[in-house]
């Protein structure tokens, strides 16, 4: 789909154009940021770059290097009332992408606060190590 078209479907676009409303917390020339409509914990908040971008390899280096430091101004801010934050950021629908949209959550962690991930840790034999190691430097170049 041109990109075009994928900003006219896509809900944060809209966000941004003004046409559907938002809890916006903080907004600059190139980022936006605003209270997940879904939120895991108080204050969860999603930070976004205002040019479409499906995922975070797709972002230019201006755009990401933005997004990173608002995502860096929120994660401050929430931390003045909290005791932690996780950055959680997923590509693909695969990876639990649900809008198409490069997004980066900030969610706000406190001692007792029952959120879990569930990441299963598995086994890799030496050369399954080597293999893997291999294969990511080899599309580095
Ligand atoms: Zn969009």
């Amino acid at each position: 789909m041109p990109i075009l078209d994928k900003m006219e479907t896509c809900i944060f676009c809209k966000i941004i154009n003004g046409d559907v409303p938002c809890d916006k917390v903080y907004e600059d020339d190139k980022t936006l940021a605003f209270l997940d409509l879904n939120p895991v914990a108080r204050g969860h908040t999603l930070v976004i770059p205002k040019k479409h971008f499906e995922t975070m390899d797709e972002m230019d280096e201006e755009t990401a290097a933005a997004v990173i430091e608002t995502t860096q101004k929120i994660a401050r801010a929430v931390l003045k009332f909290n005791d932690g934050y996780n950055v959680n950021q997923n590509n693909k629908p695969e990876a639990g992408q649900v809008v198409p949209h490069v997004h980066y959550h900030i969610v706000p962690r406190n001692s007792g606060d029952g959120l879990h991930y569930c990441w299963n840790k598995i086994d890799l034999s030496e050369k399954e190590i080597d293999e893997v190691k291999v294969k990511i430097q080899t599309f580095l170049k």
